[in-house]
């Protein structure tokens, strides 16, 4: 992007006021976003956002300066707007940079422009007819279609240099049914880290019928069961409670202001015996994979929890200095070249166990079988958490039974962790459109195999 003499010089304009470290961060995105609502394609929106920032330590203080300005100058400005904190006057060094690389194997199929803008809308047009077919209680069909094409490169003043280009395509489609006063809405999505060979591998038209389905079934659901009861929870989408309840609270940021109930519990038995959890950057296709994280470290696998003990948090470089680690485990994540990086998750998932999934149902006496989940609310803080299923089960004498509509599950994340009695054997990443909000929003993946809470709080007002 930028020479690396020019980067040099940039870095030794950070350094010129006493700073013990200095880096660039440069990147280039591009995203094209098309959307079906109520029959009407919208037009598509196609943008290019880049920009540098120039982060500097000096010790723990850190100062951040960015600009939407490609340019040498544009970029020293920026080094001596973040170099302005310092006091000392500083001598002019050289930073020799080595490129770095990865041996990560990411590399897309289908590039975007196998199929044009036409062609891509074409797809969400047929979902929309496809949809309205499927069932004359289908009274709405929605979709969305997004590529996403960002190029980072990373220049620092200890002679690194990395680049990294993360391509994701996604689409999500969905309806809402209708019967007797009564809407319901499903969707489904599938998404990763890959070109278009995303749309060989899976089919939006198969996907919506589905998602017409689930909606359907869920309108002759009853009202869910209130009160203290066992819930299943899917393999897949589901490691998303895990992940909001459970995982942020592994981030190092909130290990080191105290803030997590597993501050200070490494070598701790923080889980039931039978939970073993990863975080895992370096899985090819998908959404949370990283060659290199937003600090230059190469990305790797993470085992936080092994049969029930903590090993380890998810560290970035500020919180690994102010520990004074050597090394962070690659977790440093930013939104963009706005933002500095914080501690974030990448593809985070509860192990494979050793039940069979159906056999974990068999078991079940009275429950509830959660077979799909929106998204929910948690303090990612303490864990405290609301998740909405979208399609659930009551489970009577070890069999689903009744749909029910509206259920609520509401707990705490380590205490829910500490329960968990049956691990099913079918580990599954969600399909790849998990989204992280902490602040800056980041893609992730999240999941689980099929997992058995003996005591969650189910309510009924999930509508
Ligand atoms: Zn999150």
């Amino acid at each position: 992007m930028i020479s690396k003499e020019s980067a040099s010089k940039i870095l030794a304009e950070g350094l010129k006021t006493g700073a013990d470290f200095a880096e660039i961060y440069i990147e280039d995105v591009n995203q094209l976003s098309l959307g079906l609502d109520d029959s009407r394609l919208e037009r598509a929106v196609q943008g290019n956002d880049r920009g540098a920032g120039i982060r500097l330590f000096f010790g723990n203080l850190v100062t951040y300066a960015y600009t939407d300005v490609l340019t040498e100058d544009s970029m020293l400005e920026a080094a001596k707007s973040a170099a302005s904190a310092g006091t000392s006057s500083g001598k002019n060094q050289v930073i020799d940079l080595t490129e770095k690389k990865s041996s990560l194997d990411f590399d897309i199929k289908k590039s975007f422009d196998n199929l044009s803008i036409d062609d891509k809308a074409a797809i969400l047009n047929q979902i929309d007819e496809v949809g309205r077919a499927h069932s004359p209680l289908v009274a709405q069909v929605f979709g969305r279609y997004m590529e996403r094409s960002r190029k980072v490169w990373i220049y620092n003043s200890e002679g690194l240099y990395v680049h990294d280009n993360r391509d994701f395509v996604e689409m999500m489609m969905g309806v809402i049914a209708q019967k007797d006063g009564v809407l319901q809405r499903s969707f489904m999505g599938f998404g990763g880290q890959v070109g278009l060979e995303l749309l060989d591998n899976n089919d939006p038209i198969e996907k919506i019928k589905e998602a017409a389905d689930s909606a359907i079934r869920m309108l002759d659901a009853k009202p869910a069961p209130v009160g203290e009861m066992t819930v299943v929870l899917p393999n897949g989408w589901g490691g998303v409670l895990f992940h909001e309840a459970c995982g942020h609270q592994m981030e190092a940021d909130f290990i080191t202001n105290g803030a997590s109930a597993y501050a200070n519990k490494v070598g701790e038995t923080v889980a039931s015996p039978i939970i073993t959890a990863i975080d895992d950057g370096t899985i090819a296709g998908r959404r949370g994979s990283i060659r290199f994280d937003d600090d230059g470290t190469s990305s790797q696998r993470t085992v936080l929890i092994e049969n029930g003990v903590l090993k380890e948090y998810m560290w970035d470089k500020v919180e690994a200095r102010r520990v004074g680690r050597d090394t962070s485990t690659g977790n440093g994540r930013r939104q963009s070249y706005r933002h500095m990086p914080m501690p974030r998750m990448t593809n985070t998932f509860i192990d494979a166990g050793e039940h069979d999934p159906d056999e974990i149902i068999e078991n079940t006496k009275h429950g509830v079988y959660v077979k799909s989940m929106a998204g929910g609310q948690a303090d990612i803080t303490r864990g405290d958490f609301v998740f909405n299923a979208t399609e659930a089960y009551l489970i009577e004498d070890g069999k689903l039974t009744t749909p029910l509509r509206g259920a609520t599950m509401t707990g705490n994340g380590p205490e829910v962790l500490k329960e968990i009695d049956m691990v099913g054997t079918d580990l599954a990443l969600d399909p790849g459109m998990g989204m992280c909000g902490k602040g800056q929003s980041a893609r992730v993946s999240v999941g689980q195999p099929t997992v058995r809470l003996p005591r969650v709080m189910v309510g009924g007002t999930g509508e």
